[in-house]
């Protein structure tokens, strides 16, 4: 960057008194007068008063965003005083309305003649024509706008535009930390503090009250105007040859000794942190008087700005890359305040999108929610905040931008309701609802050592889905018989790299020891689609959930399967086994793989091999309902993943919230499938469960086993309301219904419930 402010300012008539202020000059002033004491407001005034007398403009206004879309002109020199805190534009009105919802400078010679000019007769502006406005704005979030103006018709230059934006960051930055914008009476916060309601999608059920903590904490820069810009390089550079140093260590490192997509992200960092134009760019913005992390974050700002609207989606990919790396570079500046690092007991979690990895990294019982502004229902991070009982939201739409960590929070689970700095009687209410609650688990707890029997008479076995070792204390409080699908793939989601035979064998053992003589059903792994493992090299697919996935990467990748069966027979080590394959499509892949188990089986010793070995499949794909009668009588068991086989008989994403959640168990074309493998297990004597998440929903729960189900498995928490469900019920009644629904046109799904609620029967 030139030096803008090197030649004078404006080719105003009357230069003020620093009209020879270079950048850093200026900022300095700013400095020195906002280190003196003074409340929000006189700091915005010194600060016009400064900008007005650097740059010769006669006049120099702030207006700030208050509430969702208005403007406040909130300090002038130069406009009339009274209407400070008076004058208002609604965002989009006006130069200065435009400038803050498009988040782009406005500069003109003759204002009055520009088609968005909106005269504000109160401040008295009708005398100045040249207008400059640009955006105060951090990283895409727009906070208000500095404007300045002169009499005189000038052509400002596009260096006094680029540095009175350089002003703007400093004035946003500054906001952001808290050091200027707030007043005697707490007046002109940099955003609302008041009550935010979103509504959002839940993902996991429950209801929590806590504090927010977000995830990725905000990086509040202490100050952003530098007195010394040779330190602040040396800063720099010494940050940059750490995450360079960082970056060729992660690459070189053993984790990701394989190519694939991790390794591929890592390139592109290194890349990044290489490029010499971001690098020049952070340079230029030190040389103007910022300090190194505000030069990141100003670069970072200017990029977000320029991709405003930009649809280009690989654009905007590598824009997320270069954010992230940014990230990075900032957190290497700036120590994190470490008692952020962990959320208090009970808090809410915050964050854009998370991985179930992450989720997983937060020890069970200390989260009370978690709110996300991406994700989706389905996803894994879902299922495993499911696991772990806690209440999730996603699709929260600005909760990042909105929600401070410590503010207090409310998430709503089964509605996916989120509130922010909920009013007093919404928090009364809530609480309310958490007591009702509590009695509630206490019905269920009293349930956990009766029977799941219908009214008549028949049995249900209820099991949990599990997968981590946090899950297994469920065993025990919920009552579950066993586990009836355990995902293999949580515990190497965990791993930074490939756990070992001997990690895996330990795992499994564990399981084994905790179900006591309780069914459990292994699952092989389970990856692709949406479940990553970012050690193992994937290639990246059109459709991954059609694509290289579960069975498939196992018979073509062997050696790894092999190793897994292997852990399983030795974590067995004499005990009975089950051991299941995801996703078959077709009985040769079944046959193959359940060759692949029996011949290790046949390797260990005599007195260590199971005391039993049942080999099963799920049901996933709607080819495999199909398949011919061989495949149900070699099946030991089959268990139906509801999830992906819903997914495939609807060609419905499961991760895609337009599609998640559009079909339903109680199709009567889904429940036809069921019923079709009901009847074509019970020829060939195959035992059949139930295990997508469709079986932890009471209804849903019950209209399967009025198809004949027997075996239902699904998270711990859901045991206790599926077991009401079916203690009151009457299955025979319940397919009659569904029958005489499907007949008539009725929809079944409200047949059923009215049927339920006529008979009392809890959903
Ligand atoms: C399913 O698809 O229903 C299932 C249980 O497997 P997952 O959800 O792990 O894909
Ligand atoms: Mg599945």
């Amino acid at each position: 960057m030139s030096d803008p402010f090197a030649s004078g300012w404006g080719a105003g008539p009357k230069p003020g008194p620093g009209a020879a202020a270079s950048p850093r000059l200026l900022l300095r002033r700013l400095r020195q007068a906002l280190a003196a004491p003074g409340d929000g407001q006189q700091r915005l005034d010194q600060i016009v008063t400064l900008i007005a007398h650097s740059m010769a403009a006669e006049v120099c206004s702030v207006y700030l965003i208050r509430g969702q879309d208005t403007l406040q002109l909130s300090a002038t020199e130069g406009l009339k005083a009274e209407a400070v805190h008076e004058a208002r534009l609604k965002i989009g009105e006006g130069l200065v309305g435009v400038i803050a919802r498009d988040g782009r400078p406005v500069v003109t010679a003759k204002a009055r003649e520009h088609p968005e000019f909106r005269y504000l007769p109160e401040t008295g502006e009708e005398r100045y024509s040249s207008f400059l406005g640009v955006p105060i704005q951090k990283l895409g979030r727009t906070m208000g706008v500095l404007v300045v103006q002169n009499e005189r018709p000038l052509n400002y230059s596009e260096e006094e535009s680029e540095a009175l934006s350089l002003v703007a960051m400093v004035i946003a930055e500054m906001a952001e930390a808290g050091t200027l914008l707030t007043n005697a009476t707490g007046e002109g916060e940099h955003h609302s503090r008041e009550p935010i309601h979103i509504q959002a999608q839940g993902a996991a059920d429950g209801v929590a009250i806590g504090p927010a903590h977000l995830h990725e904490p905000k990086l509040l820069l202490p100050n952003p105007i530098a007195e010394d810009p040779a330190h602040e390089r040396a800063r720099l550079q010494d940050a940059l040859g750490r995450l360079r140093a960082d970056i060729d260590a992660m690459l070189d490192g053993d984790g990701v000794a394989d190519e694939g997509e991790h390794r591929e992200v890592l390139e592109t960092y290194r890349m990044f942190a290489n490029d010499r134009g971001w690098v020049r760019k952070l340079n230029e913005y030190i040389v103007s008087g910022l300090t190194a992390e505000a030069a990141v974050d100003a670069a970072r700002t200017e990029a977000r700005a320029k991709l405003r609207g930009a649809h280009d989606a690989y654009l905007r990919e590598r824009f997320d890359d270069m954010d992230d790396i940014a990230q990075r570079l900032m957190r290497r500046l700036i120590t994190p305040d470490a008692d952020a690092a962990m959320p208090a007991t009970g808090a809410i979690l915050v964050a854009r999108t998370l991985g179930p990895g992450e989720i997983m990294d937060y020890p069970r019982g200390l989260l009370g929610g978690i709110v996300l502004e991406e994700g989706a229902i389905s996803s894994h991070a879902a299922i495993v905040a499911r696991a772990m009982d806690v209440p999730l939201i996603v699709q929260a739409g600005g909760i990042t931008r909105e929600a401070e960590t410590g503010d207090p929070m409310i998430v709503n689970g089964d509605q996916g309701h989120v509130h922010i700095r909920p009013r007093e009687d919404v928090v009364t209410a809530y609480e309310e609802k958490l007591s009702l609650r509590a009695q509630e688990k206490a019905t269920f707890a009293a349930l956990r050592d009766l029977p799941s029997r219908t009214l008549d008479g028949c049995d249900v076995t209820l099991y949990m889905n599990g997968g981590l070792v946090a899950d297994l204390p469920s065993l025990d409080e919920s009552g579950a018989e066993g586990v009836g699908l355990l995902r293999t793939e949580l515990h190497f989601m965990l791993n930074k790299a490939m756990p070992t035979r001997e990690d895996q064998a330990r795992f499994y053992g564990h399981v084994l020891d905790k179900a006591d003589g309780r069914l459990v059903n292994f699952r092989t792994l389970d990856i692709g689609s949406d479940k990553v493992l970012p050690y193992l090299k994937q290639p990246r697919e059109e459709n991954p959930a059609l694509g290289w996935r579960a069975i498939r990467v196992g018979l073509d990748r062997p050696v790894v399967l092999r190793m897994q069966l292997q852990a399983m027979l030795r974590a067995a080590a004499g005990r009975p086994l089950r051991v299941m394959f995801p996703m078959v499509a077709a009985f040769a892949e079944f046959e193959k793989a359940r060759g692949m188990l029996l011949e290790e089986a046949e390797k260990v010793d005599a007195e260590m091999r199971p005391e039993s070995l049942k080999i099963g499949a799920m049901l996933e794909t709607p080819s495999l309902a199909f398949a011919q009668r061989r495949f149900f009588e070699m099946a030991d068991f089959v268990s139906i993943g509801g999830n992906d086989l819903v997914q495939f008989f609807f060609a419905a994403d499961r991760t895609n919230e337009r599609t998640a959640g559009r079909y339903e168990v109680t199709h009567p074309a889904f429940l036809s499938l069921v019923r079709m493998i009901v009847e074509r297990c019970g020829e060939a004597g195959t035992e059949l469960s139930f295990c997508g998440e469709a079986a932890g929903r009471p209804l849903d729960a019950l209209a399967l086993s009025a198809m004949g189900i027997r075996a239902l498995s699904m998270r711990p928490a859901s045991i206790g309301p599926v077991k009401r469900a079916l203690r009151a019920a009457d299955l025979a009644a319940l397919y009659a219904v569904a029958e005489d629904a499907e007949a008539s046109g009725q929809r079944v799904r409200d047949a059923l419930i009215q049927h339920c609620h006529e008979n009392m029967v809890p959903i």
